[in-house]
């Protein structure tokens, strides 16, 4: 797996170091198994994944072999998603329930 941290999800991480080890844990469980982990989200978001680290605390990520396969690279912020190999996953960020679906 070819794993990608935006810098938002680099901020987010700093900003909720408490449960940094959790995070992290959990993007390796995400890397061995994308898509069994993943959620789909809908609507303006299709084509994100979000996975919880614990309640109420999600990881957002893109798997760019979804991404084409669904053609959501077309909606979705994968903008480089056609220089990226097949297996990339994009961590894109991390927070709680409320931000990630209020935004
Ligand atoms: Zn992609």
């Amino acid at each position: 797996m070819n794993l990608i941290f935006s810098d938002c999800f680099v901020t987010s991480l700093k900003k909720y170091s408490a449960i940094k080890e959790s995070v992290r844990k959990k993007v390796d469980m995400i890397a061995d198994a994308p898509i069994s982990l993943g959620e789909p989200l809908k609507g303006n978001f299709q084509g994100y994944y979000t996975c919880s680290v614990r309640c109420n605390f999600l990881i957002i990520f893109l798997y760019c072999s979804i991404c084409r396969k669904k053609g959501d690279n077309l909606i979705v912020l994968c903008s480089d998603c056609l220089d990226c190999a097949d297996d990339t996953i994009k961590f894109i960020d991390i927070g709680p329930h409320d931000k990630i679906y209020g935004i």
